[in-house]
């Protein structure tokens, strides 16, 4: 037995990838071009994750406009937009650098995905000789594709939600069906619903309890047995090196976070000023029974956002230190985010995507060392 150890799913797009997109959203090049640049990005990511010992591998969503918006259009910019939808909708969230990230404006019904995140596992699949996880967005970011006032003509919210859950769950078994063996719930707009920012209104809604429930509405369309591999990730934000809610006190989310009936969570904890209060917030608020599985905190032993590259030791350390506060047999590491949840990110911090790509997967052999180290020490 060995302390269980996991990527949240993203890495940075090379810059000739990312060059690539720019010059696909210009007119420059076909579709296919980009096509063939997002498979060699995959593979080589693959195989690179790989390298480092992780257990368990990601594409690195390579292909992915954003974590978010995958199942709806086929670039950043808008391309291949899917029906029902314009690009103008409310901002997802606002940067702590001053950058923001909006998401499209739902016009009318019904609501289907384009893409499932299956569809690009299955083009990965291949490159991978380890058993790959698959990342997907969680039905409560979607939500927010709904105006926040009023209705949508002749497609109400309740049939825009009903639809939503449909996909999410396709969404979820498409992956396990393809041949993920875990898959995670991007749930970064947990955090920021508490963050009250009048230039953001969403933010000011108080829409966690609703987040969860309808979190919750796609969980429980799952067995226990499945949900054993089906987890949630929070995080406060990360996109070209900033966040968005780091200051929103975790006793805000995590109480509300643990009712959603996953089998685990991939916590951001590595750039937390007092993780104590972390810990132990997720020793006293998670599960050992949450509808038949117990709920397994894989907690962040590494920052994304920065540079520098945690040692092994301090992964370790982390570890053992959180064993105080949460049950060892319910204790996993994780980094505290993707390297790159959106397809075009320069990491302004690293100096460039192709320098942030090399910092990655030394930050993730230490996480896995690390691991190892605290696996032994802890006797496990
Ligand atoms: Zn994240």
């Amino acid at each position: 037995m060995s302390i269980p150890t996991e990527p949240v799913g993203s890495l940075p797009r090379p810059m000739a990838l990312q060059d690539k997109i720019a010059a696909y959203d210009n007119g420059d090049i076909e579709f296919s071009e980009l096509q063939e640049a997002q498979d060699a990005a995959c593979k080589d990511s693959i195989e690179r994750m790989e390298a480092t010992g992780s257990p368990i591998v990601s594409d690195g969503e390579q292909r992915a406009s954003s974590f978010a918006t995958y199942p709806l259009a086929d670039t950043l910019a808008g391309k291949g937009l899917v029906d029902n939808l314009a690009g103008d909708g409310q901002y997802f969230a606002i940067f702590d650098d001053g950058h923001h990230r909006q998401l499209p404006r739902l016009t009318g019904g019904p609501f289907r995905y384009k893409t499932f995140a299956a569809d690009y596992l299955a083009k990965s699949l291949p490159y991978a000789s380890k058993p790959m996880k698959q990342a997907v967005i969680a039905p409560s970011m979607l939500m927010l594709l709904y105006p926040l006032d009023g209705e949508v003509d002749g497609y109400s919210r309740d049939d825009f939600l009903a639809d939503l859950v449909d996909e999410c769950e396709k969404d979820i078994r498409k992956a396990f069906d393809t041949g993920a063996v875990r898959v995670s719930i991007d749930f970064t707009e947990g955090r920021l619903a508490n963050k009250n920012d009048p230039r953001n209104p969403w933010t000011g809604r108080h829409m966690l309890d609703e987040f969860i429930q309808l979190n919750n509405r796609v969980l429980d369309r799952f067995s226990a047995e499945e949900r054993v591999n089906i987890g949630i990730h929070t995080c406060p934000g990360g996109d070209c090196d900033s966040v968005h809610s780091a200051e929103v006190d975790y006793a805000e989310l995590l109480p509300s976070m643990f009712k959603m009936n996953a089998g685990y969570f991939l916590i951001q904890l590595a750039s937390e000023k007092d993780k104590d209060h972390v810990y132990e917030l997720i020793g006293e608020h998670s599960r050992d029974d949450a509808n038949g599985v117990p709920q397994v905190a894989f907690v962040g032993v590494i920052n994304p956002q920065d540079p520098r590259v945690e040692s092994a030791q301090e992964v370790c350390d982390a570890l053992v230190r959180a064993s105080n506060f949460i049950p060892k047999e319910r204790l996993g590491s994780t980094d505290d985010c993707g390297f790159s949840p959106f397809s075009l990110d320069v990491k302004p911090k690293h100096g460039s995507p192709d320098t942030a790509r090399d910092v990655a997967f030394e930050k993730i052999t230490n996480r896995i060392k690390g691991t190892e180290m605290a696996s032994e020490q802890l006797a496990l």
